[in-house]
């Protein structure tokens, strides 16, 4: 398995745990990732056979959270998952990324695809899963492609299959291609989508611990969480949880788009300054002054540009600096945004994504995106903005799933922070910013 070489000055001030072959050629391989000591963990592991609770417990003590955008914790997580249980247990990751923004985890799988065949392995194990999915999304080809190479080579080399390492436990992983659509990163419309069903979501409880994968008992994480995995049971819980702060363990990816100079995915320690990544990021673009950031994709708050700029990375320094962590999405906005304009993208975006199963959702996304159509169009009232407010706090909350409540926080937050800009377009008919 070969992969494009990768510009190595790029990880200057990183901490690669999840992308840790990066600082090599050929970084997919299952050689370089053997020569770095991939694999080497879940032979450990499985051959001494360690205990599944103190796995659990490194894992607790690590402070991983997860890394798909709720953070849940997920020693905590695998604790739900039935230890003794007559029939067959699945493991589910989560490659399904389709917010806006959100580019992470097409890296892991592109250079580092290893690490979380690796990681899962070792959460089969652990968990007692014998079968496994990675439902990888459907707009990315070559990714899929190199994951399922990575599978080939892993199977030959013995790490996935049946009696591993000449024990009882065994473990087949599968990619499964997704379709495109981005309510099908929910987990429980992502369990549907693998039974070959339409990708809508689930009530929550049952949680997929106890009604997962066809019914059964299922853990489901997020592909960097899964790849933190392997770095923990090397260096111990503890020391991923020194890479970060408390309340955030670890290092990790941020993907950084919008208005810098260098766009791109960045592996840093929880509890980095928000300055420190815009600066690794090459800073706002054109030597221009930066006005808001949505700091983990559109379902996380924008922040205007005093809110941030002394914020830090990590769960509780986004909160306190009114916004949240989410999947680590950083979009960056210079002066030269109109942020009605952006919230109407935004909107659309939400209103095109719902799977229509709740009314508030399917009903309200739509309502929400025509009003503010109809502002950019001139022909906004400004009764409008106190309605889409009502609109938003109706959908948020009132939903079988998340995605109604990541349809308002942008709605929400823009018209909050940025309402003499919304104000003046339903004045004037333009935008206050350029003029259009
Ligand atoms: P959630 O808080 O409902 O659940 C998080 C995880 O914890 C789930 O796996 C859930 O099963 C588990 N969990 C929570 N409570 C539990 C309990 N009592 N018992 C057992 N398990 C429990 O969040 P969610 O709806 O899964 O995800 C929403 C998040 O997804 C948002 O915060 C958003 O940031 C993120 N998101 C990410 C993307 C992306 O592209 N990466 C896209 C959309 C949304
Ligand atoms: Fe579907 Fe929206 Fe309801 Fe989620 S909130 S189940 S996306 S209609």
């Amino acid at each position: 398995l070969n992969s494009k070489p990768v510009i190595k000055t790029d990880l200057a001030g990183q901490t690669l745990v999840t992308l840790r072959t990066l600082s090599e050629d050929n970084s997919a391989a299952l050689a370089t990732y053997e020569k770095l000591g991939g694999y080497a963990q879940l032979k450990r592991l499985v051959t001494e056979k360690v205990k599944a609770p103190d796995i659990i417990s490194q894992v607790k003590v690590s402070n991983l959270r997860g890394r798909g955008g709720a953070g849940f914790p997920t020693g905590l997580k695998w604790s739900f998952m039935p230890r003794y249980y007559d029939g067959t247990k699945y493991l589910v990751c989560n490659t399904d990324e389709g917010e806006p923004g959100t580019f992470k985890d097409r890296d892991i799988i592109r250079y580092n695809p290893h690490q979380l065949i690796e990681g899962m392995a070792i959460a089969a194990y652990t968990l007692g899963a014998r079968v496994g999915y990675n439902y990888i999304h459907g707009e990315i080809w070559q990714d899929y492609e190199i994951f399922e190479a990575a599978l080939a080579e892993a199977r030959e080399a013995g790490y996935l299959g049946e009696n591993l390492f000449g024990t009882e436990f065994s473990f087949d992983l599968y990619a499964v291609h997704g379709y495109g659509a981005y309510i099908c990163g929910e987990e429980t419309a992502l369990i549907e989508s693998i039974e070959g069903k339409k990708g809508q979501p689930r009530f929550k409880p049952p949680f997929p611990a106890s009604y997962g994968v066809f019914g059964k008992p299922t853990n489901v994480n997020n592909t960097e969480s899964y790849a933190s995995i392997p770095w923990i049971m090397q260096h111990g819980g503890q020391a991923f949880a020194d890479l970060g702060v408390p309340n955030s363990g670890g290092s990790k990816l941020f993907s950084v788009s919008g208005h810098v100079e260098k766009p791109g995915n960045y592996e840093i320690k929880m509890g980095t300054p928000f300055k420190d990544l815009l600066t690794m990021a090459g800073g706002v673009w054109k030597g221009r002054k930066l006005k808001a950031v949505i700091p983990g994709g559109p379902s996380t708050a924008v922040m205007p540009a005093s809110a941030i700029e002394n914020a830090t990375m990590d769960y509780d320094g986004l909160s306190k600096a009114g916004s949240s962590l989410g999947a680590g999405s950083m979009i960056v906005m210079d002066e030269t945004t109109c942020m009605v304009k952006t919230l109407k993208r935004l909107s659309y975006f939400f209103y095109e994504e719902s799977c229509g199963q709740c009314t508030p959702c399917r009903e309200g996304t739509g309502w929400v995106y025509r009003i503010i159509e109809r502002i950019v169009d001139g022909k906004g009232k400004m009764e409008d903005l106190d309605l889409l407010t009502d609109l938003s706090n109706n959908i948020s909350g009132r939903t079988i799933c998340a995605l109604g409540d990541a349809a308002a926080t942008p709605v929400l937050s823009f018209i909050k922070h940025f309402r003499p800009e919304f104000e003046y377009y339903i004045q004037h008919g333009k935008s206050m910013v350029d003029g259009k």
